[in-house]
């Protein structure tokens, strides 16, 4: 098993050794999840069969209306977001634009969000904060990115991995349930599972995994009924209400989309 990456980690002070290795392996040791190596190396080889470059469904168009979407999307769904976003990214794809476009009219393209309104005033700060602080950019960094007006742990972890292609877990409510209902990285709260999760998943995956979970989450093993006919990882899980041993046949999804559009012509 490879061992977990780590984000931003601090230099070492020389008042303060370096932990020795054999207290790091005892530390990783007592990881919770109920799978071993193998099986966490094949649930991922699987989700990576099913889709191989998985894209989240928010739209954007560059790393500001990426960063600008997430933090609307908090408490709203995607489809809903993009609808909103859409004309609006088309006339403010810049925190200059944006600015210049003010709360109320940003707040009249968002109307049909939740909590809009002070997701108007927090876009407007961000925009306010970026160019004074950052010269405009959007910082690929989770400490000036969790500074931001209206952006938490989740939102910088988005950011990090869909813009900057770090190997972060954003844990939302699916990858939160599905940690939790498969033991794959049990944890009370999303920042224990998010630890867990870049603990047990192999390096080589850690890229993708986040889109791989919250899309499996979201089609797949929903949360009220997951749908295990459907699963893929069915013979592996080891969810005590999963209700299947047989998994899934094994395609990309491309390729299964494409044959049902050929069957319905
Ligand atoms: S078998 Fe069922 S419970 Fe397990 S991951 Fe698949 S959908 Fe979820």
């Amino acid at each position: 098993m490879q061992k977990p990456k780590s984000q931003n980690r601090e230099p070492v002070s020389p008042s303060k050794p370096a932990r020795p290795k054999t207290a790091r392996k005892k530390a990783s040791k007592k990881r919770l999840t109920a799978y071993n190596g193998e099986e966490i190396n094949e649930i991922f080889r699987r989700f990576r069969v099913q889709r191989p470059e998985p894209k989240g469904e928010l739209e954007y168009v560059n790393p500001f209306t990426l960063l600008v979407a997430v933090v609307l999307s908090a408490q709203a769904t995607d489809v809903g977001v993009n609808k909103a976003t859409r004309p609006l990214f088309k006339i403010a794809d810049t925190p200059e634009k944006m600015l210049a476009l003010g709360e109320e009219r940003v707040g009249e393209y968002i109307r049909t969000i939740g909590l809009w309104r002070n997701k108007a005033k927090n876009v407007i700060a961000l925009c306010a904060t970026l160019i004074r602080d950052h010269d405009g950019a959007v910082p690929a960094d989770r400490d000036a990115l969790i500074k931001l007006p209206g952006v938490g742990r989740k939102t910088a972890n988005v950011v990090l991995n869909v813009a900057f292609g770090r190997p972060t877990m954003a844990v939302d409510t699916h990858i939160f349930r599905i940690s939790n209902r498969i033991l794959l990285a049990p944890g009370k709260t999303p920042d224990e599972v998010e630890r867990a999760l870049l603990d047990v998943i192999p390096d080589e995956f850690l890229r993708h995994a986040h889109h791989w979970l919250i899309l499996h989450g979201r089609y797949v093993c929903k949360a009220r009924k997951p749908d295990c006919p459907a699963c893929v990882i069915a013979d592996l899980c080891k969810a005590p209400e999963k209700t299947t041993d047989v998994p899934a046949p094994l395609e990309p999804l491309e390729a299964i989309e494409e044959k049902r559009e050929a069957e319905d012509v």
